[in-house]
């Protein structure tokens, strides 16, 4: 009886031991709008909670997990990602992709497993917290925003909207500047009007697939402070050495600015940016290649943009703002499933090209950087159909309705075999074909998939993914040794 109790207390206070030393891995989870940010995380969580295949996940591989489930979050301030209702989505019948991420949530899931360590299981440690934080990569083109100021931010703004590629959305914008003084007296109607045509270039503008470089990012994804006075401000030209008049229009635009960054790009950066440990960047390169050379044009500014946050250079901005927190970045190329399997590593190789002065950069200051291609659910399979002799690999899923291929309009029910093409094996002529819109591929977006395995709760099963496996393999498999 003693021996029980004597026992009952040591395990007791492992666990207790080992609950307060369980280690915590913060995940941010981040893209443009439509990257695939809620389809990548639902899909991850849906597949660690139900025991999805994920063979490339070491841990997963060895039989290690024991379970995982979710808990509540640690910060109370911090939205839940509502992973409840983006899986009634993603597994009603029929099934709907979810609605996407328009501003920062979290979801804490809590990892159980057998430590392959004597020491961690002595110390009862046999736990892992993953902390997901899911947030809008146009929030990451803010942050180089910290180091200007606004005469330096106006310059940028307005060169960029005096590109011809521009020009057209720019238009109301552009007339409505040349027409106001910047010396004109403070005037809350003008800040409303300037702020409203900027914001209406801006969102032209990602209309047409430019979804970067279009910073102040809350002027398009303004989360809670829709409406805000802190969103009410515009790029002005100004002279370098122009003194600005007080209670002058100008010194109005320039005071929001700072409140702009002191209020939001600042916080977001402090609370949650720098608080992360491992980072997965979502890159939609698929259909930027399929949308040829601006589309192109436009990621590759965007990624510049972004990854300026990853990159711990001695001379950039953010290594001043901010020690060595994320030791991994992975660059994940989304959507593979609309290529066949000969295609996944050469889209692989056409991110890398996109993110390469990055990734070669971030490896020299010894950040592990990766990047791969993956589907967070796959949508379709693979087969193949035989034209002119010749056999070629097919997709088969249901198209979205409306999609059209050589004129035949999909319905979003009946399902197709399609052949989608191939990308080059050599990731530059890829590119150069996209930019010559000569492009082979011809993709059209598919409806989820049905699934048809059930779980022992009724529920269907994980969802079908590609390399989702070797994604968590390099962003958490260390966590879990
Ligand atoms: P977010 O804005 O980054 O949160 O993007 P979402 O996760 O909402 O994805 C945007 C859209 O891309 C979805 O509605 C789907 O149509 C599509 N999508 C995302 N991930 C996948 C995937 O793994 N496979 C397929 N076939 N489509 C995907």
């Amino acid at each position: 009886m003693a021996d029980a109790s004597y026992s009952d207390l040591i395990r007791d206070a492992q666990t207790r031991l080992g609950d307060f030393l369980t280690p915590s891995l913060r995940l941010g989870v981040t893209g443009l709008s439509r990257a695939g940010k809620t389809v990548f995380i639902t899909s991850l969580i849906r597949n660690l909670i139900s025991g999805g295949r994920l063979p490339f996940f070491a841990p997963e591989a060895e039989q290690r997990i024991v379970r995982a489930y979710l808990e509540p979050q640690p910060d109370d301030s911090v939205p839940r990602f509502d992973y409840e209702a983006h899986l009634r989505d993603l597994i009603a019948v029929p099934p709907v992709w979810p609605d996407s991420t328009r501003r920062i949530s979290e979801l804490r899931i809590t990892i159980e497993y057998r430590s392959g360590s004597l020491l961690k299981r002595t110390l009862g440690l046999s736990k892992l917290y993953l902390d997901i934080v899911d947030y809008p990569g146009e929030w990451l083109i803010d942050l180089p925003l910290l180091t200007q100021d606004y005469r330096a931010f106006s310059s940028e703004a307005l060169r960029l909207a005096a590109d011809p590629s521009r020009a057209a959305a720019a238009k109301p914008f552009l007339e409505f500047l040349a027409g106001t003084d910047p010396a004109a007296g403070e005037d809350e109607q003008i800040a409303i009007t300037g702020a409203k045509l900027f914001t209406e270039y801006l969102s032209r503008m990602r209309e047409t697939g430019a979804q970067s470089t279009l910073a102040p990012g809350r002027f398009l994804l303004p989360g809670d402070l829709e409406g805000s006075p802190l969103l009410t401000f515009f790029p002005m030209p100004l002279a370098s050495d122009e003194r600005l008049p007080r209670a002058s229009i100008a010194a109005m635009m320039t005071r929001r600015f700072e409140s702009y960054k002191s209020t939001v790009v600042r916080p977001f950066f402090n609370d949650h940016f720098a608080r992360l440990d491992r980072q997965i960047v979502l890159v939609d390169a698929l259909s930027a290649l399929n949308r040829g050379a601006d589309a192109l044009a436009d990621l590759e500014r965007a990624m510049t943009a972004i990854l300026q946050a990853f990159r711990p250079g001695t001379n950039s901005w953010l290594s001043l703002l901010m020690g060595r927190k994320i030791d991994r970045v992975l660059f994940a190329a989304t959507k593979a499933d609309h290529l066949p399997a000969s295609s996944h590593d050469r889209l692989a190789s056409v991110l890398k090209l996109i993110v390469d002065d990055s990734v070669t950069r971030a490896e020299g200051e010894g950040a592990g950087v990766n990047a791969m291609a993956l589907a967070a659910i796959r949508a379709t399979r693979e087969t193949t159909a035989k034209q002119g002799g010749e056999l070629l690999p097919c997709l088969v899923g249901i198209p979205m309705t409306g999609e059209r291929i050589d004129g035949v309009t999909f319905n979003g029910k009946t399902e197709a075999a399609i052949f989608p093409g191939d990308l080059p094996a050599d990731p530059a002529a890829a590119l150069d074909a996209a930019r010559r819109a000569t492009s082979p591929l011809e993709l059209i977006r598919f409806q989820p998939p049905k699934l048809l395995d059930v779980l022992a709760d009724g529920t269907p099963a994980a969802f079908p993914h590609i390399r989702l496996d070797r994604a968590l393999d390099f962003l958490i498999s260390d966590y879990l040794t």
